[in-house]
């Protein structure tokens, strides 16, 4: 890194718990895909903050619309209501077909509250007895870092030193097997041995941090229909894949099937990444099986996150960005794919719309010395901001409004890369 950059990631090293490895670009400011960082190096961002700024850096009217609310007033906790509130559960609820919206803020905490309403449904409208609901997630999955959710994941560093875990969450069934994603057989073997018991099942439309795993065509379909048949809800996690990233259509699942959870759960994007706010939609008659008074809060749903999500709502809309992911994704992909097929650091390319996980071939790159982290730090030197995901998937996931000659500058660095590491 150069002098001031240096400089703030030794302190950073100091400081900070060490429970992120950052590719080592300091943001100064941003706005779009464009970054520029303490000593004034500049970036296409292909990273969107993990899929939070799909309406790009700063957008002009969210900013403004967060500036407006901030002069009159920016927090007055669950006890009260604001001006703003009423407008926001109303907007919601049609733009993202629900009866009902619970908000909250970061993408985590929203997984986790669908967990209680699942159990809150279960116990109140299917009657399972008391203390043995279940709410099934599938192996690999990333529902953030919160202990519930933990407690449901199968990557053994993020468990690690965390226990005890909440009972009765997560991939588990029968006798010690893990639900596979993209496994409908598996699914109803589960469903059959204990559907009576399962409240719930969350599930990411498109697994984001297992790599970019797309839904096998049906897949969601066939979720969607051994729900109906156990009575069990199907919550999607649409955290990373909503918000118009899997394109023309707004969520994961109506990109990928042609049918509709019982629960969305979504953040991230919904405020064009100017304030937290996540939320959590159902029928009244789900969210009706929640007490009053036993979840929330303080900062939910507040004045400044209602409205940077109503001012992200109409940039979509504006700006037709699910029509720019129809049209950019596609070539975004195509181009991944060829570099594919030319260079043998390439292994495989998987993405929907405008996200892609490129595989990298580890062995090679370990024979020459080096890692994934190679290819971001050549990135890096190349003027693009991307990150791996584990350590053999790189991903990119820029905004929404980028353009053909961002993807292509993007991919002329990425096959620059390609030639260089494995000279
Ligand atoms: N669910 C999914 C699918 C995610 O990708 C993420 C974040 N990467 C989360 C939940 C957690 O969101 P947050 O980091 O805001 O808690």
């Amino acid at each position: 890194a150069s002098p001031k950059s240096l400089d703030l990631l030794l302190k950073e090293r100091t400081y900070s718990a060490h429970n992120y490895t950052p590719v080592p670009i300091v943001f100064d400011s941003a706005s779009g895909i464009h970054v520029t960082d303490v000593d004034g190096n500049e970036y296409l961002d292909f990273g969107a903050a993990y899929s939070a700024v799909n309406t790009g850096h700063n957008h002009p009217t969210i900013v403004e619309a967060v500036r407006a609310q901030y002069e009159k007033c920016a927090l007055v906790g669950r006890g009260f209501t604001h001006s703003l509130y009423a407008q926001f559960c109303e907007e919601v609820c049609k733009a993202f077909g629900f009866e009902r919206v619970l908000p909250l803020n970061g993408g985590g905490e929203a997984v986790e509250f669908a967990i209680k309403l699942c159990r809150a449904w279960g116990y109140v409208k299917k009657r399972i007895p008391r203390d043995e609901a279940k709410v099934l997630m599938v192996a690999k999955n990333y529902h953030g870092r919160l202990l519930g959710v933990t407690s449901g994941s199968t990557n053994a560093a993020a468990r690690a030193n965390y226990g005890p875990f909440v009972p009765k969450v997560g991939p588990a069934y029968g006798d010690g097997k893990m639900l596979p994603f993209n496994d409908l057989e598996a699914l109803e073997e589960c469903f059959e041995l204990e559907g009576d018991k399962i409240a719930g099942i969350i599930i990411e439309s498109v697994q984001g941090e297992a790599g970019i795993f797309p839904p096998n065509p049906g897949y969601l379909d066939g979720v969607r229909a051994l729900c109906d048949k156990y009575n069990v809800l199907w919550c999607a996690d649409e955290v990373q894949m909503g918000s118009y990233r899997c394109g023309p259509k707004r969520w994961g699942y109506e990109n990928t099937s042609s049918s509709k959870p019982d629960v969305l759960i979504t953040a991230k994007s919904i405020s064009g990444g100017l304030y937290p706010c996540s939320v959590v939609c159902s029928s009244s008659e789900i969210m009706d099986s929640i007490a009053p008074n036993s979840h929330g809060a303080t900062y939910s749903g507040s004045p400044i996150a209602c409205a940077a999500t109503l001012a992200a709502l109409k940039v979509y809309e504006e700006e037709h960005l699910g029509a720019n992911v129809a049209e950019q994704g596609p070539h975004m992909l195509a181009e991944l794919a060829r570099l594919s097929t030319t260079y043998d650091l390439i292994e495989q390319v998987r993405g929907v719309g405008l996200i892609a996980g490129v595989d990298i071939d580890v062995e090679l790159l370990a024979q020459n010395g080096m890692s994934v982290w190679h290819v971001c730090m050549f990135m890096r030197a190349m003027g693009i901001a991307c990150k791996q995901v584990h350590d053999k998937t790189v991903r990119f996931c820029p905004p929404l409004t980028v353009t053909r000659v961002q993807i292509d500058a993007m991919i002329a660095s990425f096959e620059q890369c390609c030639q260089t590491l494995l000279k």
